[in-house]
């Protein structure tokens, strides 16, 4: 059975600014994919909903929020005692040292705090009961120097065999009586939820037909990578890794500061008249989730993010 556009955005909560922080909390779940600063800020009591951490990679734009996330989950009005499991790419030396400060400074925990490394290709439960929903990793192209690791949301799922395909509901219920439910049906894994991190474009098929792929996109343009990390993705090879995905949404995050919302907007148009890549497109643009369909959204935005830059003056150099 699928459950068309899930999950709506209305599910997500998150913040991103490539440099600053990154942190995206999938309510449906209660996941929490990367913690940059600010997390703890931006969901406030939310905190105590959340039961599992998944952190893509240790730089700091991404890991910066435990400590204080930590800190309320111990002392803040909420459910004290939840567990919480906090996953990250094994030997990570930049998690280890966030694991030490808070295991020196947090000794006497109200709750049941757990770091677990992970492997690329590993499976994670989500639904103990069931166990229908499970995570599982795979290897992004980040730092040359660190693992690097995202995450899909998996729900193993029931469908009719090919040869099946096109049958009446007579003639398949006639192989039902005689041979039973099995003979007509498979499982099979469907991707509900894709979340890469920072990373170059993920290979299409460790992403296939996800119903949603959360994909960075640091750039516009490829010559916008001026220091050339080669560490990101820029704007029309995310559009591409989409449509050879075939994924039905894609939320683009870790957008550069150098782009004003309306560049961002007419860059992502302008984009997708050259690739369409056959799916929905948004944009997790600071705390806002913006769709492209939807353009009322983007022009309130706009005007909010030019009021606020007038107050704030212009930045210093
Ligand atoms: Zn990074």
């Amino acid at each position: 059975m699928t459950t068309p556009n899930f999950p709506l955005q209305d599910q997500l909560r998150g913040f991103s600014r490539a440099l600053f922080s990154t942190w995206l909390y999938h309510r449906r779940f209660n996941i929490l994919f990367d913690a940059g600063e600010g997390v703890a800020t931006g969901l406030l009591n939310r905190v105590f909903g959340i039961r599992r951490v998944f952190l893509s990679h240790g730089h700091a734009d991404h890991i910066a929020g435990l400590v204080n996330l930590i800190n309320i989950r111990n002392l803040g009005a909420g459910d004290q005692t939840a567990s919480l499991q906090i996953y990250f790419p094994r030997d990570n030396k930049l998690i280890e040292f966030i694991t030490d400060y808070l295991t020196r400074t947090q000794k006497d925990l109200s709750f049941k705090l757990e770091w677990i490394p992970l492997e690329e290709d590993e499976k994670i439960l989500l639904d103990d009961q069931k166990s229908k929903v499970f995570m599982r990793t795979f290897k992004t192209r980040h730092s040359q120097r660190q693992l690097s690791l995202g995450y899909n949301i998996i729900e193993q799922r029931r469908r009719l065999k090919p040869q099946f395909v096109g049958l009446s509901q007579r003639e398949i219920n006639e192989v039902i009586w005689s041979k039973g439910k099995d003979e007509v049906a498979e499982e099979f894994e469907k991707i509900i939820f894709s979340y890469g991190g920072d990373s170059r474009p993920i290979d299409p098929q460790k992403i296939a037909e996800s119903l949603f792929l959360c994909h960075e996109c640091t750039y516009l343009n490829i010559e916008d990578d001026e220091r050339n990390f080669q560490q990101h993705s820029y704007l029309a090879e995310v559009l591409e890794t989409a449509k050879a995905a075939r994924v039905e949404n894609l939320l683009l995050f870790h957008t550069s500061l150098r782009y004003n919302l309306e560049e961002l907007r007419q860059g992502i148009e302008d984009g997708m008249a050259r690739i369409n890549p056959g799916c929905r497109v948004l944009v997790l643009h600071g705390d806002s989730i913006l769709d492209t369909a939807s353009p009322h959204s983007w022009k309130k935005r706009i005007q909010r993010e030019r009021a606020r830059e007038k107050a704030l003056g212009e930045p210093s150099e």
